[in-house]
């Protein structure tokens, strides 16, 4: 392993680099590392572990059954038990989702019922205008960034060779070049050391950076988009046991005390778009209009939200946010791997990936190894 700028790094060929240590990376990484530990490994990140703007620290750490789509329950299942057990402490707590609703759903019971023990929960709301509650009981919570930092720590015990703090440019014929990045005293990143390995397989698991990498590096178009996701806090009690809440799109997941707001994302952002934050009654804030719009629209149903515990900061940088790949531009597409030509693979993580994206990973892992792909399928 190669943490730091000043360390030596001789190598020039891999059979395979991984470029992108998020979750998505870090997972396929450790699945190769398991499954084919006759091919050498290279996972670089141009951050650190986990990266603080990867979408993988703020994504919302959630996995509900209601999130796997029609045909993938098995694998959402295996993503949920790997979360479960072998990846270590991911912080990993079964509590149900409630999903409310102003018209009732199928298995839906009244609100008031389904949080009956849960009073921090339902003083969050106005149960006349949310009757409805869906409950998953099968769902959990987890810290994504502690499943980088595992996955990525278990495939170096297991042989793998890491950069940290390199930025990797796919290139044509298997080339990558590693840019790897130094900070002067001015808090400039500058590029310290350049040098280029040689690989069999390149994955790119460069969460929302990844379709462009591939646009510039190897000229492959591809139909992926992107889109920030804020995350911005709710300072009203919450309890370890408290439910995970969802409503209009809106994930309220209970931690540190509070609640941490996952907004639901609509569409990708367009190309150019630079995240900036709104204004409230001509207040500037540091949630971005969509966002605010979205949460206005939930202040009669959810009254927590006018409240003063909302944090809407005062520019962007008081609200954490994150880019995420949006698999083919569209938030509700799981994540997925592609092959961009003989050598390039492209590992996407997305909306859906707390649900879905190790059973992906392991996919992509397994398909590189050449073992078969698919351990939830039914045997036969
Ligand atoms: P995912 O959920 O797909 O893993 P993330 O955004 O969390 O998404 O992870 C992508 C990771 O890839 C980030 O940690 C980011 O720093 C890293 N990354 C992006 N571009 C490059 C690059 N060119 N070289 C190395 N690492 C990169």
């Amino acid at each position: 392993m190669w943490a730091h700028v000043g360390q030596p790094f001789a190598e020039t060929a891999y059979d395979v680099v991984v470029v992108g240590a998020g979750r998505m990376g870090a997972f396929c990484a450790r699945e190769l590392r398991r499954l084919a530990p006759a091919l050498r490994l290279l996972l670089v990140e141009e951050g650190g572990l986990p990266n603080e703007e990867g979408a993988t620290l703020l994504a919302p750490g959630v996995w509900s059954a209601h999130d796997a789509p029609p045909g993938r329950e098995a694998e959402a299942a295996w993503t949920r038990a790997q979360l479960a057990g072998p990846l270590g402490d991911v912080q990993f707590r079964a509590a149900p989702l409630v999903r409310l609703t102003a018209q009732p759903t199928p298995g839906s019971r009244p609100t008031a019922e389904a949080l009956a023990a849960h009073p921090e929960a339902l003083a969050l709301l106005d149960p006349a205008a949310l009757p409805w509650a869906q409950v998953d009981p099968a769902a959990a919570t987890f810290r994504p960034g502690a499943v980088a930092l595992n996955a990525a720590q278990e495939a170096v015990r297991l042989g793998a060779d890491l950069l940290l703090n390199t930025r990797a440019c796919p290139g044509g014929g298997g080339e990558v070049t590693l840019e790897r990045l130094s900070v002067t005293n001015t808090h400039e990143v500058v590029v310290h050391e350049r040098r280029v390995v040689r690989a069999a397989q390149v994955v790119i698991a460069a969460g929302a950076a990844g379709a462009a990498l591939a646009e510039h590096g190897l000229g492959v178009h591809t139909a992926h988009g992107r889109a920030y996701r804020q995350s911005p806090r709710l300072e009203e009690p919450s309890t370890e046991a408290s439910p995970t809440l969802r409503a209009g799109g809106l994930t309220l997941r209970p931690q540190a005390g509070g609640w941490t707001l996952a907004p639901a994302i609509w569409h990708r952002d367009p190309q150019g778009y630079v995240p900036g934050g709104g204004a409230l009654t001509g207040v500037p804030t540091g949630l971005r209009r969509e966002t605010l719009e979205d949460l206005v629209a939930l202040m009669d149903a959810v009254p927590a939200l006018a409240g003063g515990g909302l944090g809407l900061g005062r520019s962007l940088s008081d609200v954490p946010g994150a880019w995420l790949a949006l698999p083919h531009g569209r938030p509700d597409a799981p994540p997925l791997w592609q092959r961009l030509d003989e050598t390039h693979t492209l590992l996407l993580g997305g909306p859906l990936a707390d649900v879905l994206g190790l059973g992906v990973a392991h996919g992509l892992a397994a398909a590189l190894a050449g073992v078969p792909e698919r351990p939830w399928a039914p045997a036969g």
